[in-house]
């Protein structure tokens, strides 16, 4: 950590402080606690996550952090402040739940503020800006606090939304999310260091099953076990916890999730209309590569015997029909050539 890094995570975590205790302690965090109490998070969990409340006022933490004798320039590159035409600076963020950060080492180097009250023209999350520190491809958000857990259960959770994360974690402690991003390579293979099993539990809308096909594609690319865990329609992981509690979650939702290929069957036939012909005929081309891939063949007949059941046609044409995509390097193993590295371009140019 060079110096300009060590100042800056100074400055976040006194920022840290001051959102916390604005939080829990004053009559001007009074609002948002009521807001995070509604919704489910209890003290104990806000403690823990140091969530907090930043005030409305556009100089709260720029002044406190001049106070504190920081430079500001390198607090702005840390995206506390903005610096005006005029060479002064103001507060990024304002009258927003704070959400702390922390990288893989459990150093908070960023925040996330969610808006209380709905404005025009205001996103819902506002995160801290790239910068060396918080880079958004690799943070894994409750990386540091999960990774004894992931380690015991052998397995992580994957969550889309780190509010999920928090709302999960009394009973099901090993839960990550990215922050609002898609999953990299980055982030799969931090995960990898601990566990080689994902579980997937994205929201229960049409945006949260299509970027679990997704990162299921991307997690089993990288050998590693996906499930995917299924939600009741429009309800996200915290949704369903605020109604039916975390121990449910946990034992209905978690450790109830698909293998791979039973979520690939139901995403596939899920949004076709299997009374048409076209609707069976597009559900029956879509699965049957997929089952000429799977490994076993118990398993190619567990779901030949399924898609069968689904859509009428009998099993013995739609084994018929499966040959058809049977991979023909079967037999002939591919070689892999050696990958011999290309010297380096040099431009003529320069
Ligand atoms: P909440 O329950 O507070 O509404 P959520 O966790 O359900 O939040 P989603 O809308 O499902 O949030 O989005 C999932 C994730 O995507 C969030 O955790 C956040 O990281 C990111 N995200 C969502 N909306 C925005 C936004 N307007 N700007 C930036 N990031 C966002
Ligand atoms: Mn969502
Ligand atoms: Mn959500
Ligand atoms: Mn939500």
């Amino acid at each position: 950590v060079n110096s300009n890094e060590k100042n800056q995570l100074e400055g976040i975590s006194l920022l840290e402080k001051l959102f916390h205790h604005l939080l829990m302690n004053t009559e001007e965090g009074h609002e948002a606690l009521e807001y995070l109490l509604d919704r489910g998070f209890n003290e104990s969990q806000l403690n823990q996550y140091k969530v907090g409340w930043a005030l409305p006022g556009w100089e709260t933490a720029s002044k406190l952090l001049e106070k504190k004798g920081f430079d500001l320039s390198l607090m702005e590159e840390a995206g506390l402040v903005i610096k005006r035409d005029d060479g002064t600076y103001f507060d990024r963020f304002r009258n927003r739940v704070m959400f702390p950060i922390e990288d893989a080492k459990g150093r908070t180097v960023g925040f996330s503020g969610r808006i209380i009250t709905p404005e025009k023209n205001e996103p819902k999350y506002l995160n801290s800006p790239e910068s060396p520190l918080f880079q958004k491809n690799s943070l894994l958000f409750n990386f540091h606090k999960a990774r004894g857990s992931i380690r015991k259960e052998k397995f992580a959770v994957l969550f889309e939304g780190f509010a999920d994360v928090i709302a999960a974690s009394e009973t099901v402690s090993n839960g990550v999310a990215t922050m609002g991003t898609s999953l990299t390579k980055q982030h799969i293979q931090q995960i990898k260091r601990l566990t080689d099993t994902v579980v997937i539990c994205y929201d229960g809308d049409n945006a949260g099953t299509e970027a679990a096909f997704k990162a299921a594609g991307d997690l089993s690319a990288n050998g590693m076990t996906v499930k995917v865990a299924r939600l009741p329609s429009g309800l996200d992981p915290d949704d369903y916890i605020q109604k039916f509690g975390g121990i449910k979650f946990r034992e209905e939702v978690i450790q109830h999730a698909l293998s791979l290929m039973a979520f690939k069957m139901w995403y596939l036939r899920s949004g076709k209309n299997l009374q048409t012909e076209d609707g069976r005929l597009a559900y029956i081309n879509a699965a049957l590569p997929e089952i000429s891939g799977l490994g076993s063949a118990v398993e190619k007949e567990l779901y030949v015997k399924q898609l069968s059941d689904d859509t009428g046609v009998s099993f013995s044409s739609l084994e018929e029909q499966l040959k058809t995509y049977m991979p023909v390097k079967e037999n002939n193993p591919v070689i892999e050539e050696p990958v011999i590295p290309l010297p380096k371009k040099t431009s003529i140019l320069k």
